[in-house]
């Protein structure tokens, strides 16, 4: 008998992150940084590498067993999950767009390769065994560096016509007016409730650099009202845009990950308080909740690009 397992990794513009997923927990996870600046070549390179270590890490473990690889692909950029094909990429991975990613990956590595969005990665796991499992419907909302999203409908992650459906981000909000979106747009909720836009707004204010949103919680936690209302603008833009989306398509529940979720109740309050008030009656008491696989989520989607539609994450057994 042969067994199917299932290799998955993450790759984002810092580190690229693998692991073996087996009924939804990921083992022999191992995480490189990702050579961003030096192209195409270098990056498929690193992603092999990682790879074939946990595949070496699964095999000693598994004591002679006839294992049958496969690799599930979760990546930045705009993905073409049917060619696997990165569609787009911004500069935070050199040489990205046009990469033949399943491709390349299955030529280095010799096994069948499936790839998707990140994002969409992440919204897979978090349905399939995270927050959202157990629903048919939800919204997996990555707010971070920047703000994304994966929506998953009858059980099934809705892509778009160009893959890139899930750019929440980049809806237009009153409090962002006038303010420039890392997109080239202007006015959407990335630029007023990123990271990155929250720690400018605390410098603008106060005059001190904080390296990143966790210290900036520490500091809001600690008593500090800029950095307090930092938090509070971001969180209110964002349930602003949340609340349109929770009436447009009226998931079970929307599911907050990324690193402001764990940025505490300076965000999440005035975060739930606009969102609440946003809702149309027949949507209410739809719940916001905490994403629960962290950076686990990705790789629990990626892997689960090779079960059934509606399917677990994971493994199959199978006999060839
Ligand atoms: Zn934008």
């Amino acid at each position: 008998m042969t067994t199917a397992v299932v290799v998955a990794v993450d790759v984002g513009g810092t580190k690229i992150r693998a692991g073996c997923v087996i009924d939804g927990t990921v083992g022999h996870l191992r995480e490189v940084p990702t050579p961003a600046a030096e192209g195409r070549e270098a990056i498929l390179d690193s992603i092999a590498e990682v790879v074939r270590r946990v595949m070496r890490e699964t095999e000693a473990e598994s004591s002679g067993a006839d294992l049958r690889w496969r690799l599930g692909v979760g990546s930045a950029g705009v993905i073409d999950p049917e060619t696997g094909t990165v569609v787009s990429a911004t500069d935070s991975l050199a040489g990205w767009t046009g990469t033949r990613l399943t491709g390349e990956l299955s030529d280095r590595l010799g096994i069948e390769t499936r790839a998707v969005n990140d994002v969409h990665a992440h919204a897979l796991g978090e349905s399939l065994a995270g927050a959202a499992s157990g629903t048919r419907s939800s919204l997996l909302v990555a707010a971070g560096t920047g703000i994304g999203g994966g929506l998953i409908t009858a059980g099934r992650l809705l892509t778009g016509r160009r893959f890139a459906a899930g750019h929440i981000g980049h809806i237009p909000v009153e409090a962002a007016r006038g303010l420039p979106c890392p997109c080239g747009g202007v006015g959407h909720v990335e630029a007023i409730a990123s990271g990155p836009a929250v720690l400018s707004a605390h410098r603008r204010a106060s005059g001190a650099t904080v390296s990143s949103t966790r210290e900036l919680a520490k500091v809001a936690a600690a008593g500090e009202a800029i950095a307090q209302q930092a938090f509070e603008r971001a969180g209110r833009a964002l349930g602003e845009a949340l609340g349109g989306l929770a009436n447009v398509l009226s998931p079970e529940v929307i599911v907050i990950g990324g690193g402001l979720a764990g940025a505490g109740e300076h965000w999440w309050h005035p975060l739930r308080e606009v969102f609440e008030a946003e809702l149309i009656p027949a949507v209410r008491g739809l719940e916001l909740r905490a994403a629960e696989l962290g950076s686990d989520a990705p790789l629990i989607g990626a892997a689960s690009l090779w079960s059934t539609d509606t399917g677990e994450a994971g493994t199959r057994e199978e006999t060839v």
